[in-house]
């Protein structure tokens, strides 16, 4: 067991990456939900407007009372912004619609930028006893992925394989190194994970092939195949691992998890 004080448990990842639909909320969820299976205790941050993350775990509109609007705007109580789902040790900070005003609202705080590594910091989170939190970003690189990155030790950028998927990479990467130099020094890359690979797809081939011949290291070696049970889980109110356990999806992202906490031996289970 690690120290709880210790500055990275829980280790914070943002799942990022501007465009949309490329598997960031997917990924939050199963990934999170395959550390859980590690014996890990998870919290995820949904930090899209559109809620995506908060549905596929099974939180209701109605039980979002109190959201991540209120965790960034607000002063909240930790215990009533963090929910548990029906997953033990998975927890989870809802989002609506809501915090689609908050990027606004926030360039006129002056702590606009800091406000989520500073809401996650606060001495009570330590009752959480947490040791991972994933923080799924909008697809946009607006204030909200800011406050993601300011307030993370990593960002996990998940690659869909299509055709032009690395360009918005450099974008991403020139945002990084922005908070870098604003905020958070020693925020780092996590990795690429590849999504919706299509093995027998000459495109999802060459885009992969693409990434690693540029990115080298940070490419993770899991794929994520395209997988129906993958996309059907939500509407289930699941992670596909709970959904269809012995599923491809759900047995690439239990790879992805294990790649991962090895990849990164100073998070304690
Ligand atoms: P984002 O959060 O980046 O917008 P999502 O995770 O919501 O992307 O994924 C976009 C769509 O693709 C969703 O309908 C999701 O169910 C589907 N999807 C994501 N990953 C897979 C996969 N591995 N196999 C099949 N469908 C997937
Ligand atoms: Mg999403």
């Amino acid at each position: 067991m690690s120290d709880p004080f210790t500055p990275t448990r829980p280790k914070i990842i943002s799942v990022a990456n501007q465009k949309g639909g490329v598997g960031k909320t997917t990924t939050t969820i199963n990934l999170a939900a395959a550390l859980v299976e590690l014996g890990y205790r998870v919290l995820v941050v949904d930090l899209d407007p559109q809620g995506n993350a908060s549905t596929g775990l099974g939180i209701a509109l109605d039980d979002r009372e109190f959201t991540t609007y209120e965790l960034l705007l607000e002063d909240i109580d930790l215990q009533d912004v963090i929910l548990d789902t029906a997953f033990k040790n998975l927890m989870v900070i809802p989002a609506t619609v809501d915090l689609s005003s908050a990027d606004i609202e926030l360039i006129s705080n002056e702590k606009r930028s800091f406000l989520l590594h500073d809401a996650l910091r606060q001495p009570q989170m330590a009752k959480f006893d947490l040791d991972y939190i994933l923080i799924d970003c909008p697809p946009s690189l607006n204030l909200l992925t800011v406050n993601a990155m300011i307030a993370s030790h990593s960002v996990l950028v998940p690659l869909q394989s299509e055709f032009f998927a690395l360009e918005g990479l450099s974008q991403l990467m020139l945002t990084v190194r922005e908070v870098r130099q604003t905020g958070n020094p020693k925020l780092r890359i996590e990795g690429v994970v590849m999504t919706m690979h299509d093995a027998r797809n000459n495109l999802s081939q060459q885009v992969e092939q693409d990434a690693r011949d540029n990115l080298g290291e940070l490419v993770f070696k899991t794929r994520i195949p395209r997988n129906v049970r993958v996309s059907e889980a939500p509407s289930y109110s699941m992670p596909v691992l709970s959904y269809d356990s012995a599923s491809k999806g759900a047995l690439a992202y239990r790879d992805l998890a294990k790649e991962l906490v090895g990849n990164d031996m100073t998070v304690g289970a």
